[in-house]
């Protein structure tokens, strides 16, 4: 179970425990998040949130299959570009070439970032998927500067609760 808290941003003050298995804090954790209001206003959240050596590392890892996806990524990536470049000149022809192939690169892209992104995080290992999902970060309300935060651990959260 998790638990959300809600908190003000510019009060925040994590205790100094480990967000994942409340052991005594050593490092922290730099995370960034995009919080969308409308199609144009967005807001850019920054927490560093205390984590023990152990699972610091842990969250920082990346196993061996996470790394492989990546760089399989990269080929694939350019793999499909002149895949999907030489069935759109096939299909319409040469003219516009360079258009064809912006339109053809960015699909590409675009379609590689969504199946490697999905691939490395089942790829990752179970103790750094645990760190990785400590805290989200919900929502944000600039006008009342208002946060809200999930904590996977409720006796963290249930801290948070009390002293903010
Ligand atoms: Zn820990």
């Amino acid at each position: 179970m998790s638990k959300t808290v809600k908190v003000k941003l510019s009060r925040l003050k994590f205790p100094s425990t480990c967000v994942v298995c409340m052991s005594p804090a050593s490092r922290s954790y730099e995370m960034l998040s995009t919080v969308r209001h409308t199609t144009r206003k967005r807001s850019y959240v920054k927490i560093h949130v205390p984590m023990c050596g152990q699972h610091f590392e842990a969250v920082s890892f990346k196993s061996t299959g996470e790394k492989l996806v990546g760089v399989l990524g990269i080929f694939g990536g350019i793999g499909a570009w002149i895949a999907t470049l030489a069935v759109l000149l096939w299909m319409t022809g040469q003219e516009n070439l360079l258009t064809k192939a912006f339109v053809s690169f960015g699909a590409s892209i675009v379609a590689w970032a969504l199946i490697a992104g999905g691939l490395a995080s089942r790829f990752a290992e179970p103790a750094s998927l645990e760190a990785r999902s400590a805290v989200r970060i919900l929502n944000y309300a600039p006008r009342d500067d208002d946060l809200w935060l999930e904590f996977h651990n409720e006796s963290f959260a249930e801290i948070m609760q009390r002293t903010t």
